[in-house]
């Protein structure tokens, strides 16, 4: 017997929406609202926040949350980024198609997933093995197929697939790791938040150039600490 919930029985199942619809019109107003109204210009960043589903990086509790203006509850004591902070990070590592970028620093995954809608490669480190693990199962099931993720500590960066064009740290240490400058190529770019937890943290971008590391800070933030691993 065929049992019909409404509908004829030769309609075909009903394919779940991808995505709620309120989605992406929450993601549009986001983009203008919080990115585009406080600077972030490089089309290609505003157009990969646009489309990068950032409910799907956070608990459903939170879903209705998603888009809103501020860093959100990830689990063991960690948090997704402020979707602006994400974006003036991404942007002000002026990324090109066929870059190869080291995160530190995974949590939830929305950073890496940004990173991946722009480079060709991305390599993440995540210091929490559950948030990892989720991390890269998030990734996964959304199709981001350029995107590695390992447990580990970041202070040591991931030599084997060293030297990257860009390294983006989402954690704060109280120095820039010396490991992380080796790793990076020269002509590439860093963007790190460096600074004690109480104590004020700014981002600093960091050009190496033959000769010398150029330091600017570029933006007051408050990021969890990069946590010294074993
Ligand atoms: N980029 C993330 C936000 C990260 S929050 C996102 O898009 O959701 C900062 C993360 O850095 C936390 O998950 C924390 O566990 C991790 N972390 C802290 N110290 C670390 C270390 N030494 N190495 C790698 N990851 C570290």
């Amino acid at each position: 017997m065929v049992l019909s919930l409404g509908g004829s029985p030769l309609d075909p199942p009903p394919v779940p929406p991808v995505e709620d619809s309120a989605f992406p019109a929450a993601r549009a107003r986001m983009v203008r609202d919080q990115l585009v109204s406080r600077g972030i210009r490089d089309a290609r960043v505003l157009a990969v926040l646009g489309q990068v589903p950032r409910q799907e990086f956070v608990p459903k509790a939170l879903w209705g949350e998603a888009y809103e203006d501020g860093p959100l509850p990830i689990g063991h004591g960690q948090t997704i980024s402020q979707p602006y902070v994400v974006a003036f990070m991404t942007e002000a590592l002026v990324l090109r198609p066929r870059d190869r970028v080291l995160e530190i620093g995974t949590g939830s995954g929305y950073q890496a997933a940004v990173l991946a809608g722009l480079v060709a490669e991305v390599f993440s480190i995540e210091l929490v093995e559950p948030l990892g693990r989720r991390a890269e199962a998030t990734l996964q099931r959304l199709g981001y197929a350029n995107v590695q993720v390992r447990t580990g500590d970041g202070y040591g960066g991931w030599p084997e697939a060293a030297p990257f064009d860009a390294i983006l740290v989402t954690c704060a240490p109280d120095e820039v790791p010396e490991a992380l400058v080796q790793q990076l190529k020269v002509g590439g770019r860093m963007i790190v938040p460096v600074g004690s937890q109480g104590a004020a943290q700014e981002l600093i971008l960091l050009r190496k150039t033959p000769e010398r590391l150029e330091r600017q800070a570029v933006l007051p933030v408050r990021f969890v600490p990069m946590v010294k691993g074993n």
